[in-house]
């Protein structure tokens, strides 16, 4: 049976897009693993965050500002400095990630705009993730289980943001099927409308797997067992 999860990443405080997208997800009893900005999240925020969290979600830990430190054709927080520097900023989002979620805290690592390096990767392990979620076909080593997000709805061409249908995300989902694990990634703060219904036609699809048993729907705490 194929694990399906959904990440949903840049979360920081508790916006109307973050509300809808939430009750989305719950109404299809999709559990999400969010991937948190530490040094964007407020104390009131985190518990805002932890009092609208079904019992499955969990908070992992995104990059400490979501600063692009790389070109505008190739965005990275992560691996294009010093690698003292960017082992600071991992310890430092690892401890406010504990300091806000406390037990809610799944120890895992997701590089913003999936770019990183060995550095990074070690930095990240040594500061006691357990997990790497970046995106499928990047590389990996060993220390941390590799949770890479499969299918990304958002998509950047020459600048312009775009969003995958639903038939396009169900056709790469039917594709990827027989692994143990598909990831599905979204930003919330890029659904509206169009997207809303496009994300919705997949959930009501995946719904309709889970109920004939092909499928089960878990969060990144489930895969780390
Ligand atoms: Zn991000």
């Amino acid at each position: 049976m194929t694990h399906v999860v959904f990440r949903d990443d840049d979360v920081d405080e508790v916006s109307d897009q973050f509300l809808a997208y939430r009750d989305l997800m719950k109404k299809y009893e999709m559990p999400v693993t969010y991937a948190v900005i530490p040094g964007r999240t407020s104390p009131s925020s985190a518990q805002k965050l932890k009092s609208l969290k079904t019992a499955k979600d969990v908070f992992v830990q995104h990059g400490w500002m979501h600063t692009n430190h790389g070109t505008d054709t190739q965005k990275a927080e992560f691996g294009m400095r010093e690698p003292e520097i960017e082992q600071q900023e991992i310890l430092a989002g690892y401890a406010k990630m504990k300091d806000l979620f406390a037990d809610d805290f799944l120890p895992v690592f997701v590089p913003p705009y999936h770019a990183y390096t060995q550095h990074t990767w070690h930095a990240a392990q040594e500061a006691g993730c357990k997990g790497f979620s970046a995106k499928k076909g990047q590389p990996v080593w060993a220390g941390m289980r590799s949770l890479p997000a499969h299918i990304l709805f958002d998509i950047y061409r020459d600048g312009k943001h775009s969003f995958l249908s639903a038939q396009t995300a169900l056709r790469q989902f039917l594709f990827l099927r027989k692994r143990p694990f598909v990831i599905f990634l979204t930003h919330h703060k890029n659904i509206d409308s169009y997207e809303r219904t496009e994300l919705e036609k997949v959930l009501r699809f995946l719904s309709q797997l889970k109920m004939r048993g092909k499928v089960t729907f878990c969060s990144f705490g489930d895969l780390l067992q």
